[in-house]
This record gives C-alpha cells, sequence and structure tokens, in this order.
C-alpha cells in the first residue's frame, strides 16, 4: 500500500518553556511522513525553496520517505513558521507565517503519487488541498487544517472537506469551524458536511472518533518529559493514516480504527519528547510496539464484579 501526502515542509522557530530553536525542519506533510514511514511507504508531495538542502532531504530519506515530488523552486524560500508556547503547551502561539514558495506552487503529481492508496491532506491552503484531491483518485483521504484557514478561507475549507472520507482537527478548531461549543453535536455537523471518519486531536488529553458506528476515545500517553510539541498533531495523523494504510484503506473496521487510533497516540508521544522532528526521525518499530502495549495497558479495564 502507498499513503501520498501534501503539506507545508517548513524550516521551523520555535521557543518552549523548555529550550528553543532557530531554524528545524518542520511542517505537516514532514512530521506526517515520518511518522507514517513506519508503517508503509510514504510519498511527500511540496515545494521548497533552494534553501532546502541535502541535510534535510536526507532526514526523510533515511526513513524511506519517497521525495521525488518535492518540488525545488531555484530563488525560492522554504515556508517559514515562527511560534511560541508558554506553560500550557497545548496551545502554539504563531508569530510569524512566510508562506514563500506555497504562494505561486501548482501541485502536478507523478503517476505513483496520483496512484497511491491513500492520501492525507496536510495543513496548508485549502485550494491547494482541493487541487491535489482532483489529481489523486485514493480509497481513503483524510484532511487536517488549522484556525487560519478556518478564519480565512472558510468557504473553500467546507468545499475541500466536502471532498474527503475523514477530517482531524483539534477540539478547538471543531468548535470554530461548526460553531458548536459542544464536540459530540460539532462531530455531528461535520459529519453532514461529508466525511464519515472525524477525529478530534485533544492534545495531552488525547484523541476522540466518531463514526456512524458510535465513539471511542483514547488518552494521551502521559510523559513526565515534554520538550516541544510542534508536530504532535502531524505525527498523530502519520500513525493513525500509516496504519490504517497498511492494513488495506477499505477495511477500515471499527477495531481497525481504534487500533490506529492507538497508533496515532504513541507517534504523537514520541514527537513531544524532543524538538522538531528529532524524536520521530530516529525511532525503531520496537519502541513503538512497547509503547503501544504500554498504552493498551493502561487503557485496559475489566468487567465490574458484581
Ligand atoms: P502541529 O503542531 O501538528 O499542529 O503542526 C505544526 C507544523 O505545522 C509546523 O511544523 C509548521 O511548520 C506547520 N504550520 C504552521 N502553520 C502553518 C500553516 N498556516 N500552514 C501550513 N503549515 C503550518
Amino acid at each position: 500500500m502507498t499513503l501520498t501526502v501534501v503539506g507545508s515542509i517548513a524550516f521551523d522557530a520555535v521557543r518552549t518553556p523548555f529550550g528553543e530553536r532557530d531554524k528545524m525542519l518542520g511542517g505537516s506533510a514532514v512530521h506526517f511522513s515520518l511518522a507514517a514511514s513506519y508503517f508503509t511507504t510514504v510519498r511527500a508531495v511540496g515545494p521548497v525553496g533552494d534553501d532546502f538542502g541535502p541535510d534535510e532531504f536526507a532526514i526523510l530519506e533515511s526513513r524511506g520517505v519517497e521525495t521525488d515530488d518535492i518540488e525545488r523552486v531555484e530563488g525560492g524560500k522554504t515556508f517559514f513558521w515562527r511560534a511560541h508556547y508558554g506553560h500550557d503547551l497545548n496551545v502554539a502561539h504563531t508569530d510569524e507565517t512566510q508562506l514563500n514558495v506555497f504562494g505561486e506552487f501548482e501541485p502536478k503529481l507523478s503517476d505513483a503519487s496520483r496512484t497511491a492508496d491513500a492520501l492525507f491532506l496536510g495543513n496548508i491552503q485549502p485550494e491547494l488541498q482541493r487541487r491535489v484531491r482532483a489529481q489523486c483518485d485514493a480509497r481513503l483521504v483524510a484532511l487536517d487544517s488549522m484556525n487560519l484557514w478556518i478564519e480565512t478561507t472558510r468557504d473553500t475549507l467546507a468545499a475541500a472537506i466536502a471532498e474527503v472520507d475523514c477530517l482531524m482537527l483539534n477540539d478547538a478548531e471543531f468548535r470554530m469551524l461548526t460553531e458548536e461549543p459542544n464536540l459530540a453535536r460539532a462531530a455531528r455537523a461535520v459529519m453532514e458536511m461529508g466525511p464519515e471518519i472525524v477525529v478530534a486531536k485533544r492534545g495531552e488529553y488525547g484523541a476522540a472518533l466518531f463514526t456512524a458506528d458510535g465513539f471511542f476515545a483514547i488518552p494521551g500517553y502521559l510523559l513526565e518529559d515534554v520538550r516541544d510539541p510542534t508536530g504532535a498533531g502531524d505525527s498523530f495523523a502519520g500513525g493513525f493514516l500509516g496504519y490504517l494504510d497498511a492494513e488495506d484503506p477499505e477495511r477500515a473496521s471499527p477495531e481497525t480504527l481504534r487500533r490506529a487510533m492507538a497508533y496515532g497516540t504513541v507517534l504523537a508521544s514520541f514527537n513531544v519528547e524532543d524538538f522538531g522532528t528529532e524524536r520521530v526521525a530516529r525511532l525503531t518499530r520496537e519502541e513503538i510496539e512497547d509503547r503501544y502495549e504500554a498504552l493498551r495497558r493502561l487503557t485496559h479495564f475489566d468487567l465490574a464484579v458484581t
């Protein structure tokens, strides 16, 4: 199975209470690709500037991510995002967003990317998400977005959402999108827009899944040392969709979806242990399975004895 992702490919400048980085590899497509690479073949699509060099490509390629559809624009500058976090690490405060090469990007997918089994439309302008969606006939398509696009391009975003199977946002974004304060009602409103699978990411508190079959919730994996939450949502999506793609996207049974939620939680928990891509880029499948088992144990409880 293969999985195509479009989204930002970025340099991030991030400050948290536990340290800072001036220029690190980031972007929704990058965090997603690295996490999903532990499960399936990933093809990343998007533009970068000529400031994006062999070291950055090497991080993706060392995880086997296919980079042929990453277009290097001569004279262009890579997408740049500057943000800081206070003690509530669930809230990123954006200080600067420079679209740079994404401002002019005209996606043209290769045949290999076009014919992938699954597609992730990572956080980027909704118009670009739609243009990629139109070129790809994947059997499972998921979309992520953020407050910026809900505020500035709501109608295009709604059109993009209507064309996908799965919407993944954080809970505040669901409320903003649907103008519905209750999450269960917000999820129902989203299903009326088109997607059959709705995933609410809730930062350190975990994630919730809504489908026609019902509701499932999983806590975050509790860690004592968290350094930088940047990319946790995309790593969650990478674990979730990477696992679904490996299992066959057409057979997304309720049980498979629950396991995908657990793998998403595991990848997100590794992401926050270090800055940027530093932790997820150097994981092993064994570490992933060990934490999956630990998460399974800590969320298990027995029938009550009466
Ligand atoms: P997350 O923490 O999972 O929500 O995603 C953080 C990543 O999203 C960072 O690596 C940023 O480069 C990227 N990002 C931030 N703002 C935007 C935006 N407006 N469009 C696309 N990507 C963004």
